[in-house]
């Protein structure tokens, strides 16, 4: 994994001083991709003055209206938050992220995803990732700043990268799926589902959630994706 291939995504950053430090912390960590969604500010002399000098990481920015632009071409995401949610999902502390993605080839492209300053990431936007990191903290004041978590977040993958071992990934012709691959699926699985009247119209995405969590565990290869998509089709034909 090189690092150039991770990418920094802040969903909905409301204050431009925490774009600008989370720039300086990456480019200490030596991690120069930021992707910035749906941002609510302006990215101007607050921003360039909280980058301390870090300005190339923020003139080099990508600006996106949701997440699923930001990573559409991503295979590994790794949502960061300091919330545990009612769903189970695969959580990692840092030096757990740090080592599976250094176990990722260099083919691979990663995000790290960070939520809002007041209410984190929403479910729909956790729904996209395929791990959790979270940051041990005080359990009774368990959210840091947004910059400084990306700060830690960089730097155990900054440290990592200083360590010997890699685990280089079995790489044939079957390429894991990309996010925009996975959620063509998902949309595909519905619409389905919809037409043979197994979903409850009253609540679709209670069921919908539940079967993303399956396909989000097993980090899916596009032939798999393929074969599915296949299966689809032929009952969408019956169907009608
Ligand atoms: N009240 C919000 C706090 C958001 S803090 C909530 O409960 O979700 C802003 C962002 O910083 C979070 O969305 C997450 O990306 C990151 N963050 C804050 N504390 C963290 C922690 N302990 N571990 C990992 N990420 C954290």
């Amino acid at each position: 994994m090189k690092l150039e291939n991770i990418r920094i995504v802040m969903i909905g950053t409301s204050h431009p001083g925490n774009v600008g430090a989370a720039a300086r912390a990456m480019h200490n960590m030596g991690i120069s991709r930021l992707s910035l969604v749906d941002p609510q500010c302006p990215i101007g002399d607050v921003a360039y003055a909280r980058a301390s000098g870090a300005n190339v990481i923020l003139d080099n920015r990508e600006t996106h209206a949701d997440l699923g632009a930001a990573i559409a071409d991503c295979s590994r995401i790794i949502a960061t938050t300091a919330r545990r949610r009612s769903l189970p999902w695969p959580e990692l502390d840092p030096r757990e992220m740090a080592e599976s993605v250094f176990a990722l080839d260099d083919k691979r492209q990663v995000a790290l995803v960070f939520g809002r300053e007041h209410s984190g990431l929403s479910n729909d936007e956790l729904q996209m990732c395929h791990q959790m990191v979270c940051i041990p903290t005080n359990p009774g004041f368990s959210s840091l700043n947004v910059a400084s978590a990306i700060q830690v977040i960089c730097y155990e993958i900054f440290r990592y990268q200083a360590e010997p071992y890699q685990l280089p990934e079995p790489e044939g012709p079957d390429l894991p799926a990309s996010s925009a691959e996975v959620e063509g699926y998902i949309e595909h699985l519905r619409e389905t589902l919809d037409g043979c009247g197994f979903l409850n119209p009253q609540q679709p995405e209670m069921i919908m959630q539940r079967l993303r969590r399956i396909y989000m565990r097993n980090e899916l290869t596009r032939s798999e994706i393929h074969i599915l998509r296949g299966i689809l089709s032929s009952v969408g034909k019956q169907l009608g």
